[in-house]
C-alpha cells in the first residue's frame, strides 16, 4: 500500500512517514501543494493524506484538482482548523475523511483502514440508485434495504431499464422495445406481469414505493 502524505511541517510529515512505515506502508512526502497535486497525478497511491494549509498551492485546491483525476482514491485531510464550516468545505472539496491536529497516531491509522477497506469494497461496473434500492450492471447484484435481491434475467434486464430511467414516464411500448427487444401487441399483458413480478420483489415489502403506473400508458420508476 502506499501512501502520498503532502505536509509542510516537516517534523509532522516525517512522524507520520515514520508510523507508517513501521505499519508496513511505503510513504512518500510531498511538502508543498504544487508539488503534491503533481505526485498525486503522476504517480500511482492507494491513498492520500492532505494538510490544508500549505504553500503554493492549498489543501482545499489540491484536494479540488486531485478529484478532477480521480474520483476513487481515498484523500484523508488534515489541519489544524477544526470549525464545523472547515469540515464542510475539506469534505466538499472532495476529501473522504478529516483529522483534527493534535491527532493520536492510532486514530491515523484507524481512519486510513477504514477508507482503504471502503475502497476495497467499491464494486466496478456501472451502478444505479434510487431510495435504498441499489443496482449493479457488472455484479448484477441488486439490494434493498441492505438485503440482497433476487431477480431473474428478464426482471433484471427490466429494472435496470426502470433504473436507467428514473423518473421518465416509460410506455409499454418503450419497456418492450428496451426489455424483450420487440414490439408488443398492445393486446398483451406481459409486461404489466413482469413489472408485478418485480414490484413483488423490490416494492411490496418495503417503503417508499418505487414503481408507479400511469393508467392507460405505463409505468414510471421514482421516490415519493
Ligand atoms: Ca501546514
Amino acid at each position: 500500500m502506499k501512501i502520498l502524505v503532502i505536509e509542510d511541517e516537516k517534523r509532522v510529515a516525517e512522524f507520520i512517514k515514520k508510523g507508517l512505515e513501521e505499519q508496513g506502508y511505503f510513504v512518500e512526502i510531498a511538502y508543498d501543494g504544487f508539488l503534491g497535486k503533481k505526485m498525486a497525478v503522476e504517480r500511482e497511491y492507494d491513498l492520500i493524506i492532505l494538510d490544508i494549509i500549505l504553500p503554493k498551492i492549498d489543501g482545499i485546491e489540491v484536494c479540488r484538482e486531485i478529484r478532477k483525476y480521480s474520483k476513487s482514491i481515498p484523500i484523508l485531510m488534515l489541519t489544524a482548523l477544526s470549525t464545523t464550516e472547515d469540515k464542510i468545505t475539506g469534505l466538499d472539496s472532495g476529501a473522504d475523511d478529516y483529522l483534527v491536529k493534535p491527532f493520536q497516531f492510532r486514530e491515523l491509522v484507524a481512519r486510513i483502514r477504514a477508507l482503504l477497506r471502503r475502497q476495497t469494497h467499491v464494486e466496478t461496473g456501472q451502478t444505479y440508485s434510487i431510495a435504498d434500492l441499489i443496482l449493479n450492471t457488472e455484479t448484477r447484484k441488486v439490494t434493498r434495504s441492505n438485503t440482497e435481491i433476487k431477480l431473474t434475467a428478464r426482471e433484471f434486464k427490466l429494472l435496470e431499464f426502470f433504473m436507467q430511467n428514473k423518473g421518465k414516464v416509460l410506455s409499454r411500448a418503450d419497456i418492450g422495445q428496451a426489455v424483450w427487444e420487440i414490439s408488443f401487441d398492445p393486446g398483451t399483458n406481459i409486461i404489466d406481469v413482469y413489472v408485478n413480478y418485480l414490484r413483488s420483489k423490490i416494492d411490496k415489502n418495503y417503503e417508499p414505493k418505487l414503481i408507479h403506473t400511469i393508467i392507460g400508458y405505463g409505468y414510471v420508476l421514482k421516490e415519493e
